[in-house]
């Protein structure tokens, strides 16, 4: 049984779209100079990085690639070749980014098949497993699939940099697929946000071996506030997916007690100053308060902006479920955890909450407890 039966809700704010703006007609070749003009992208392989998810995440860390990487070494240019399924938020970026650094050479790729064709340092910013799986070792035109058709000196030059969110299972098969024909991976997920993917303020945790981690390292770097290397294949996935079961929790267990706080009688500004004081204060009430009008710092929380942009709950929902798969396989008990994905479950289906920020949790509490409060009287 779910934790919280969400279906009873009656009165329930309509999803936003994450807007994704500015449409350009680009395609294949292009070195944008002043954001439009197309010139032949001539960077080879070893100087070319390539950038593959370019959503809300993605499109960041790329712009802070493009501005702060240094190359190791005596500097050569070096160009970056992005990849998106989704056309339009791939244009926008490369509109955005040709704009804001016409001597960078970008191109435009068709699949990640392309993209392995011209970069030799691979990053990956994508939803789930099932992308990773489709990028990386798919049957179509994936990156091993151009790995194959290459000088063994080519693939052993071929370092992939995942950081997406997904099974540690998945990644460590990826990562040894692509071991077999001479390239590698490592996992290398993010904490911080878009907040953090746009400040360049990223936490990133790294699983994989030692040498491919300080390869790495120049890419991640330019992207983050701290990089830490963890272990293994899979120990970056490891860390992550531990470290968003606590935020699931913490998120859900504030919601709980500020709508306890406020039905039993506590102003809820009041009541978040002091728990930020007290023993309860954690990130989720500090810096992204589920509360509508409660002020925290300088902080301006999703939640303010009726829960737009943020970490979606859909995405929030599926690091709950891969700690609770990750926990049945590792034998590890989960109450809370399980009482938490229970009840992100149906708000990660669903229409109204599926594309807000995780926080909308609140708004759920709240309607449910007050439509449950109607049918009382
Ligand atoms: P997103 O959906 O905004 O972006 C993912 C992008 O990948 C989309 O533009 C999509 O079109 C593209 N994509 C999907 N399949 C593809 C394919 N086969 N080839 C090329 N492009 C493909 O997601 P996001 O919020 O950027 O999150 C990405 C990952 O980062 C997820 O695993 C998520 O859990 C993790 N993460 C997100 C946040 C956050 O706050 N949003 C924070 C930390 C980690």
């Amino acid at each position: 049984m779910p934790a919280y039966n969400f279906l009873r809700q009656t009165s329930l704010v309509a999803s936003p779209v994450r807007a994704r703006q500015g449409l350009l007609n680009a395609s294949g070749l292009a070195r944008h100079q002043q954001g439009r003009r197309a010139m032949a992208f001539s960077t080879d392989r070893a100087n070319t990085i390539g950038f593959i998810g370019l959503g809300a995440m993605g499109n960041h860390m790329l712009s802070n690639l493009i501005s702060r990487y240094k190359q190791p070494g005596v500097g050569a240019e070096v160009g970056f070749a992005l990849c998106d399924v989704d056309q339009a938020a791939m244009k926008s970026v490369v509109k955005r980014q040709g704009a804001e650094h016409p001597n960078v050479p970008l191109v435009s790729c068709s699949s990640p098949h392309d993209v392995a064709q011209r970069a030799s340092t691979i990053i990956s910013m994508v939803p789930t497993g099932k992308h990773v799986q489709e990028v990386y070792v798919g049957q179509g035109k994936s990156v091993l699939n151009a790995l194959k058709s290459m000088s063994q000196d080519q693939r052993a030059a071929t370092l992939c940099i995942d950081q997406s969110t997904i099974e540690q299972s998945v990644s460590k098969a990826v990562a040894l697929h692509l071991r077999e024909v001479g390239a590698d991976l490592v996992d290398a997920p993010v904490s911080g946000g878009v907040v953090g993917a746009e400040k360049g303020t990223l936490a990133i945790m790294v699983g994989g071996s030692k040498s491919s981690f300080d390869r790495s390292l120049p890419c991640l770097q330019s992207m983050a506030r701290k990089v830490t290397y963890c272990g293994d294949l899979g120990a970056g996935l490891a860390a992550k997916i531990s470290n968003n079961l606590l935020l699931g929790i913490t998120m859900l267990g504030l919601s709980e007690a500020m709508l306890l706080g406020k039905r039993l009688g506590v102003d809820p500004q009041v009541l978040a100053d002091i728990i930020n004081n007290s023993t309860g204060r954690c990130w989720s009430s500090e810096i992204n308060h589920p509360v509508p009008g409660v002020e925290v710092g300088d902080s301006s929380p999703p939640a303010h902006r009726n829960y737009e942009g943020g970490f979606v709950t859909k995405l929030a929902h599926k690091d709950l479920a891969l700690a609770v798969s990750a926990a049945e396989e590792a034998n590890v008990p989960l109450a809370m955890g399980r009482c938490v994905e229970e009840t992100y479950r149906p708000l990660a289906t669903s229409k109204e909450f599926r594309d807000r920020d995780f926080s909308v949790v609140y708004e759920a509490l709240d309607s449910l407890s007050s439509s449950a409060r109607t049918s009382k009287r």
